[in-house]
């Protein structure tokens, strides 16, 4: 049986070099890390969307703080900031919950897409 951190650095390095990576095995390994570093699986689903707000409200005070879209933080400090980080955070988060409710999103996503397809203009008319 592999080591779960190395599985988790050696999709990264692969993602990393190819520039791509697969929906399912992103998800697969955001749960993986995220059990490993204790976060847990015994969660609701409101404490879910409360988090992942969280995660979106975290990207808004990036916006409101005027960072740049792809500000990566300070090299010094080596933690990213800033939109572009929150962003990763909420599919970060989104890909450990889905795993723990047992969601495969990327048949979700397909399955939204294809539907959003067939919508007409801004979904009828919607403003925003
Ligand atoms: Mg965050």
């Amino acid at each position: 049986m592999s080591d779960p951190v190395n599985t988790v650095l050696g999709f990264l390095l692969v993602s990393e070099e190819e520039g791509r990576m697969d929906l399912r095995q992103l998800q697969s390994h955001c749960y993986d890390l995220a059990i490993m570093k204790g976060w847990g699986s015994e969660m609701t689903v409101p404490e879910m969307c409360a988090l992942l707000h969280s995660e979106v409200s975290e990207a808004l005070e990036a916006y409101r703080d005027g960072l740049p879209i792809n500000f990566n933080g300070d090299a010094a400090k080596e933690k990213p900031e800033g939109i572009a980080s929150e962003f990763a955070d909420i599919l970060i988060r989104l890909c450990h919950y889905c795993g723990v409710l047992g969601i495969d999103l990327e048949v979700a996503t397909l399955q939204k897409l294809r539907y959003n397809v067939t919508r007409p203009h801004r979904h009828g008319g919607k403003k925003c």
